[in-house]
């Protein structure tokens, strides 16, 4: 254990003085012993604290066109693939997003984030989406994120020029490991569109799932992909398993196995703000603060695409009552 813990301390180090640690080293990390687990989630922590102080962002998402997807990834229950019994609907009008965005700045929420579920916006939803955004800036004053699959350069021109702060644009998993989870379109094509969304200049939010029956190191392969990507925020979502999709059988990941991620994407991403993201509360329940004091500096709150979370004012209690704020 010894060994381990300087091992972990020079890792630290080596991050704090702004150093990249090696593939080596994050291999190293992530398949620490559990005994020194806790020193692990400690040092990602200390790494938090020293890149991006005492924050942790929060944010809102509005799921703006829900189910009838035509890809196919086996974990989302919005895929036209499935029977998945949700309740679908076409984009929602201007007036009800402006609705949920003002009641998330009313609860102290910093940004709100459009999403859609469909491969790309055609040309008559992307102009809707442009309307809605301008609402939002108008009506509300919050930042305003979007997430609305594949989309080109033009697109993201105009949402950078409508002053959208971050577009979302997930690797989803591995790139060894994206064939099991989509056929329908590649992992390239997701790495393209994240270039794109960083010539522009709009920030990257750019994560993943993992819980999918990935293996530790097709973890760590993602975290390394999306380091190389350098987002500004980077989403961890952890499977939770829908009724009717491929993996609704998929076992749960342990709680450890839970951290010691989350802690390594911390060592690899230094300033990036790490959100932990669908699944915090069906998977952590009473642990969530452990994350938040090992490596995640973001949360999701009022809930997710197809599930509820915690409110707003739950998630502000939990904030405070680990000595951070929003
Ligand atoms: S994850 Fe996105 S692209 Fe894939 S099926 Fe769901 S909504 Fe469609």
């Amino acid at each position: 254990m010894n060994s381990e813990y300087a091992f972990i301390m020079k890792c630290k180090q080596k991050v704090l003085s702004s150093q990249k640690i090696t593939a080596y080293e994050a291999k190293s990390l992530i398949n620490i012993s559990d005994e020194s687990l806790q020193f692990l989630s400690d040092a990602a922590n200390e790494i938090t604290r020293k890149f991006n102080g005492n924050v942790i962002d929060v944010e809102t998402l509005i799921n703006a066109k829900k189910g009838t997807c035509p890809e196919d990834c086996s974990f989302c229950s919005q895929s036209a693939f499935y029977k998945t019994g949700i309740d679908i609907y076409k984009l929602l009008p201007a007036e009800t997003i402006v609705k949920n965005a003002k009641i998330a700045k009313d609860n102290g929420v910093k940004s709100f984030c459009l999403v859609c579920a469909w491969r790309g916006p055609s040309e008559k939803d992307f102009e809707q989406i442009c309307e809605i955004v301008k609402k939002v800036n108008s009506e509300v004053g919050i930042e305003v994120n979007c997430s609305l699959g594949f989309i080109d350069k033009k697109m993201a021109i105009r949402l950078k020029e409508l002053h959208v702060r971050r577009y979302n644009h997930n690797l989803e998993a591995a790139r060894s490991f994206f064939p099991k989870i989509c056929t329908k379109h590649t992992y390239q094509e997701r790495i393209d569109t994240n270039k794109i969304v960083k010539k522009v200049g709009l920030e990257l939010c750019c994560g993943g799932i993992i819980g999918m029956g990935e293996s530790r190191m097709q973890r760590l392969e993602l975290g390394i992909d999306l380091s190389d990507l350098n987002p500004e925020e980077c989403p961890i979502n952890i499977l939770v398993p829908q009724n009717g999709t491929p993996l609704e059988l998929q076992t749960k990941l342990s709680l450890s196995e839970i951290l010691r991620t989350i802690a390594v994407f911390r060592f690899l991403m230094p300033k990036t703000i790490l959100k932990i993201a669908g699944g915090r509360e069906v998977h952590l329940a009473n642990e969530q603060e452990k994350v938040l004091l090992g490596g995640a500096n973001g949360i999701i709150t009022g809930g997710y695409l197809t599930i509820d979370g915690n409110t707003a004012q739950e998630d502000m209690q939990m904030i405070s009552r680990i000595g951070l704020e929003t």
